[in-house]
């Protein structure tokens, strides 16, 4: 008895601890604000990107590693750069990728995935945003 009540205590203190050190949810919206870092347009990264490479390997044409974030360094100007960003938006696992305004073809974006890593490469294997793999 004595054992699961220490447990217990154990649990109740690191959710706790836990609690403390997570942001708030009004410091979290705070982090969700445009980088300064992102060059001007309607495509941008807010504070909260975790440096996970995926917008920057799915659209090396627009976004960039600035600091320990990343970064709009180019805005798309073809279809393919918006497709691509567009992706990268859907795909980032923070949703840290935005528009200024909405972006009316985000529906017709989702029906592309899975979508091909690198037909020269690994011909016919695909990304899915959605379940996070790799489908062959
Ligand atoms: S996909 Fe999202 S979290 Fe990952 S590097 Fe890009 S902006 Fe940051």
């Amino acid at each position: 008895m004595a054992v699961k009540i220490t447990a217990d205590l154990r649990a109740i203190q690191s959710q706790e601890e836990a609690a403390a050190a997570a942001p708030t949810s009004i410091q979290y919206q705070a982090r969700r604000v445009r980088r300064p870092q992102n060059i001007e347009g309607d495509f941008f990264v807010d504070h909260t990107c975790i440096d996970c490479d995926t917008c920057r390997w799915m659209a090396p044409q627009v976004f960039t590693r600035i600091g320990d974030m990343s970064a709009v360094f180019k805005q798309p100007t073809s279809g393919e750069e918006r497709l691509k960003a567009l992706q990268a938006l859907l795909s980032c696992p923070t949703s840290s990728i935005h528009t200024e305004k909405p972006a009316s073809d985000i529906l017709q974006v989702q029906k592309t995935f899975p979508s091909p890593i690198d037909q020269q490469r690994i011909p016919g294997v695909k990304y899915n945003y959605r379940q996070s793999q790799i489908h062959r």
